[in-house]
């Protein structure tokens, strides 16, 4: 598929023609990625972020959100949990907290790997070099970075640099992971104010060329106590080329994802699920996802996790979580992936370095 043609189903609006873009999405997960849907429990660590990012609600000047850090002791009684659960992955996830360090994010690596089988990701910014290492030899798989979006200017205003440093280069970091040799993941914002369809285009074709194993993507859920609140457009006003951030903007997103990178997992994400409480998770994953993220994150941390406002399942514990999703699995007669859930991509990346 081209960029224009991304672009122009991007832009189509008719069911029945959209019907064959989910048609031909399903087939080719079925097809490389089978049946099974892999549940990784994320792990929610720390709010606390020395970043100034203009979508995200644990931006550091954001003074109204109350502010946690999960003790080792917390985290590795998630990761028990996940096992009971019989999740096959946790996901570690926070700001960017520099009381997260190189050792004692290494102590809480290797304490999962030695007393369970799972897979370890990790989502925790953009790190050092030096800790990026450690962590991978401390025995985390995976790595998961979103680009955000793939037009620079727009990327460098929503996520200015951190004090003292010059701006980022996610893209640069992505390879890096990749060498070093973790599963790598990225994604993007669907939505952002002034974001426009052939960025989108631009996002996927972008996805392509870093043969990316885990790719999300999700719409951009407006957060009043942050900067860019203040730039979101009147919908029904803006312009022609100003992508919108609803809910089957993401469908078209997760299925021109699957078409352009059909080995790679791809998760129905949280934020699709805010935004159709009763079925996001379910067209999600009958639109190209194979991958959902259960909650582990103790419920008294849940709310205060807000990157967005209005966030589906902070309520529920880890238990209620996991029952509600494998019914929706099942429901659509899908089965709860077993094992670890790596990526195929990865896998023939590893054996083409191996020879
Ligand atoms: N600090 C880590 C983890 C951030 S949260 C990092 O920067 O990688 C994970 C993802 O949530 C972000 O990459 C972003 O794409 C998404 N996110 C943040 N704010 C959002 C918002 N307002 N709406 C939708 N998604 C958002």
């Amino acid at each position: 598929m081209t960029k224009s043609e991304i672009e122009q189903w991007l832009r189509e609006d008719d069911e029945e023609r959209l019907a064959l873009l989910w048609s031909r999405a399903d087939g080719i997960r079925k097809e490389r990625v089978g049946e099974e849907v892999h549940l990784r429990g994320l792990i929610e660590m720390s709010n606390h972020c020395a970043r100034a990012c203009g979508y995200c609600g644990l931006r550091a000047e954001n003074r109204k959100i109350g502010r946690y850090r999960m003790s080792t002791e917390e985290v590795l009684a998630c990761a028990k949990r996940a096992v009971l659960l019989g999740y096959g992955t946790v996901v570690i996830q926070a700001g960017e907290d520099d009381a997260i360090t190189l050792e004692g994010m290494s102590d809480i690596i290797r304490s999962i790997k030695s007393s369970t089988s799972l897979a370890i990701t990790l989502s925790l910014g953009e790190r050092s070099e030096e800790e990026f290492r450690a962590w991978r030899e401390a025995g985390a798989d995976r790595y998961l970075l979103r680009f955000e979006t793939s037009n620079r200017a727009l990327f460098h205003h929503i996520h200015p640099p951190r004090r003292n440093q010059g701006p980022a280069d996610r893209i640069e970091i992505l390879h890096r992971l990749g060498a070093i040799g973790y599963e790598v993941g990225s994604g993007v914002l669907i939505g952002v104010p002034s974001q426009t369809y052939s960025d989108l285009a631009e996002d996927v074709c972008t996805f392509r060329e870093l043969d990316l194993d885990m790719i999300g993507v999700g719409p951009y859920i407006p957060h009043p106590d942050t900067p860019l609140f203040a730039e979101v457009p009147d919908w029904g006003r803006a312009g022609p080329d100003q992508a919108h951030n609803t809910e089957l903007m993401a469908y078209k997103m997760v299925a021109l994802t699957r078409i352009a990178c059909p080995d790679t997992n791809i998760p129905s994400t949280s934020a699709l699920a805010t935004l159709n409480k009763a079925q996001g998770r379910e067209l999600g994953l009958m639109r190209g996802a194979n991958v959902c993220m259960p909650n582990l994150t103790p419920v008294q941390y849940r709310a205060m996790y807000e990157i967005y406002p209005g966030k589906a399942c902070i309520n529920e514990t880890a238990e209620q979580c996991s029952v509600c999703l494998a019914g929706r699995i099942h429901s659509i007669g899908r089965v709860v992936g077993k094992g670890r859930g790596d990526s195929a991509n990865w896998h023939r990346r590893r054996d083409e370095a191996e020879g």
